[in-house]
């Protein structure tokens, strides 16, 4: 069932339209990714589900209610921003317990109005209740940061500052949560740890995600189902291994993980596929359906063997090429194969320790039918 549903959203600014009809469906309890380029509009989107813009056109609903017109606070999310966001002049124990004693003190009603001031300025003024303590203390348990609950945010690593940041959007028990590239700011190593933390809350708690990413592994490796964004169009919803092997258009195959893309004609269909010309003298079976004539061919770089001319196995699709340029990238090599005017990546497992090809050095390339993506 849906948590989140976006219908036909469309957002203009100053008339110029970003989001044009996206359309998106986010199961409970998932983590759903929204991955694209620079200035596909994947934050526009995210403001417009929080409520800090009012989308131009479109229906926006969470948890079946329609959520157009209804004020960011009034909507149950919690967010987490790229830049932390916190209070520099609290300590993490009142950043993260800060909304909280706010809620508390507006259900509390407006008598005690120039308390709530004083409180707002410094929730610590006042005494914090039990249950704000044990809520506070659950929630920085949960990210590993109840030893720093007494620091001043300037006195954090940037990925502990993230950690208070997602424990003070976690204990307003939000039915959605938004966060909106909470790595980018991260160092790699950090971002791997911060990956599978984040990863293992979302699962705990159970919480309806929508992550904005403009990185693929980051997407990849996080989410249960990511949407491509493209100039404000959807270009694919699916699940990671399904985006991978079974990019929708060659724009999803470039953005996700790195190919081999060619145009080509179908010249002959047979019943278990279709022989594919691709220039260069270039020609390769597929056992994808190819319903148009001309069309676009992906092989991922893994998908392709690389053999020694008297090691190939005879038959299939069989190419002979010659090393242009191998690059060594640790679990792998990387190489440039000419075939003709065609050049062709490959990644080669390395595990050995063996010898790399030299460039000049004659190859054959080999690759299985259903390893022939026809998109
Ligand atoms: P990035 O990864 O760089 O943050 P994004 O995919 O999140 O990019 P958005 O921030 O949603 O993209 O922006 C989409 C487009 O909308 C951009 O061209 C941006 O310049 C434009 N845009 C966003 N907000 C506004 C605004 N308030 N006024 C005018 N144009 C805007």
């Amino acid at each position: 069932m849906s948590y989140l549903s976006v219908e036909k959203l469309t957002k203009s600014f100053d008339g110029t339209p970003v989001l044009k009809e996206l359309e998106l469906e986010v199961k409970e309890g998932e983590l759903f990714a929204l991955l694209g380029p620079s200035g596909c509009g994947k934050t526009t989107t995210m403001r417009c589900v929080a409520g800090f813009e009012e989308p131009t056109a479109g229906t926006i609903r969470i948890g079946g209610k329609v959520v157009n017109g209804i004020p960011a606070h009034q909507r149950n999310c919690g967010m987490v921003f790229q830049s932390y966001a916190l209070f520099p002049h609290m300590t993490v124990f009142d950043n993260v317990a800060y909304s909280l004693q706010v809620r508390q003190f507006y259900r509390q009603g407006l008598g005690k109005k120039w308390g709530v001031l004083a409180r707002l300025l410094h929730p610590r003024l006042g005494k914090v209740s039990a249950e704000v303590e044990r809520k506070v203390r659950d929630s920085l348990d949960l990210v590993e940061l109840t030893h720093l609950a007494d620091r001043l945010p300037g006195q954090l690593s940037g990925g502990q500052q993230q950690r208070v940041a997602l424990a003070r959007a976690v204990i307003m028990e939000p039915k959605l949560l938004l966060m909106d590239e909470p790595l980018s700011n991260l160092d790699k190593r950090l971002r791997h740890s911060m990956r599978r933390m984040i990863r293992d809350i979302q699962r705990k708690l159970g919480i309806t995600t929508l992550f904005v990413t403009h990185d693929q592994e980051e997407a990849m490796s996080m989410a249960d189902r990511i949407a491509i964004l493209y100039e404000g169009r959807l270009m694919q919803v699916d699940v990671p291994t399904a985006l991978y092997s079974r990019p929708a258009n060659p724009f999803v195959a470039d953005f996700v993980g790195s190919s081999n893309l060619l145009t080509g004609e179908v010249i002959s269909r047979e019943e278990h596929g279709s022989w594919i010309a691709l220039g260069s003298g270039i020609r390769l079976f597929t056992s994808h359906p190819a319903e148009r004539d001309i069309v676009d061919v992906l092989i991922r770089p893994e998908s392709m063997l690389l053999r020694f001319p008297e090691e190939a196995e005879p038959g299939g699709n069989r190419l002979e090429g010659k090393v242009e340029r191998g690059t060594y990238l640790g679990a792998k090599v990387r190489y440039d194969i000419r075939v003709g005017e065609q050049l062709f990546f490959v990644d080669y497992p390395y595990t050995r320790g063996e010898a790399l090809l030299s460039d000049g050095d004659s190859v054959v390339l080999q690759v299985e039918p259903d390893r022939v993506v026809v998109l």
